[in-house]
């Protein structure tokens, strides 16, 4: 073997020492034949190279962060959106559920009779209610939550065309009337719930059969009664 002939690994370290700028004097054996072949930039021209691979890596991963970063805000957004979706809907029920909870039917089963406005010979005015045909002792309920304030014979006041009857003030000054009741189960300034027994249904009073006369009025008194059907309804109570 030949001094001048450079095994591959002392090559490799004569160019790394040539590019630490060690000189070609340095490089034992090598020569300045070596350092004249310019392989001496060929580390500076790899070590741009590298740079240059480093540099589109370095800008690849900045990308893939940004692209990252962009697909986890909209993730984000929408995740966002959904759980807005999700609260909305959760409040829309629950607005519903306290309507379905707030008004309810003041008889559970009957057949609608005479409905509110309409006219005949059992009225002297338009008919002021809706009529729920239901046999003499079916349970009558409170349509919303309030305090009693009428309850007697002679439609507690309102005269003895309604027989007995309850009138039940609820909030935003909103009446409910009952009529032709048999029995009363509550007083005047008794507190009662939405669906709460306050009577059981009759036929008392100018009644032309067993039937619960229902009134919404907007007063306690009688002449102040406006459409039950469609304010139950309005309240979502299907009747
Ligand atoms: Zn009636």
């Amino acid at each position: 073997m030949s001094k001048r002939v450079m095994n591959p690994a002392t090559r490799t370290a004569a160019v790394a020492l040539a590019a630490a700028g060690l000189g070609a004097s340095m490089v034992a054996g090598a020569g300045s034949a070596f350092a004249a072949e310019g392989q001496a930039v060929t580390p500076i021209a790899v070590t741009a190279s590298a740079a240059v691979a480093t540099q589109a890596e370095t800008q690849a991963k900045v990308a893939a962060q940004v692209k990252a970063a962009a697909t986890k805000a909209a993730a984000a957004k929408a995740a966002a959106a959904k759980t807005a979706a999700v609260k909305a809907a959760a409040a829309k029920k629950a607005v519903t559920a306290k309507k379905a909870a707030s008004w309810v039917k003041p008889v559970s089963s009957y057949t609608l009779t005479a409905s509110y406005n309409q006219g005949g010979a059992m009225w002297a005015h338009k008919h002021s209610g809706q009529d729920f045909a239901v046999p003499v002792g079916t349970p009558v309920k409170a349509a919303g939550a309030g305090t009693v304030v009428k309850a007697g014979p002679n439609g507690g006041g309102d005269g003895p065309a309604y027989g007995n009857a309850i009138v039940v003030k609820h909030a935003n000054g909103t009446y409910s009337q009952y009529a032709h009741l048999s029995k009363i189960k509550v007083h005047v300034g008794q507190k009662v719930g939405a669906g709460q027994q306050i009577a059981l249904s009759g036929n008392t009073g100018n009644s032309s059969g067993p039937h619960l006369h229902f009134e919404i009025r907007t007063t306690p008194n009688y002449g102040s009664a406006v459409n039950p059907a469609a304010f139950l309804r309005a309240h979502g109570v299907g009747i």
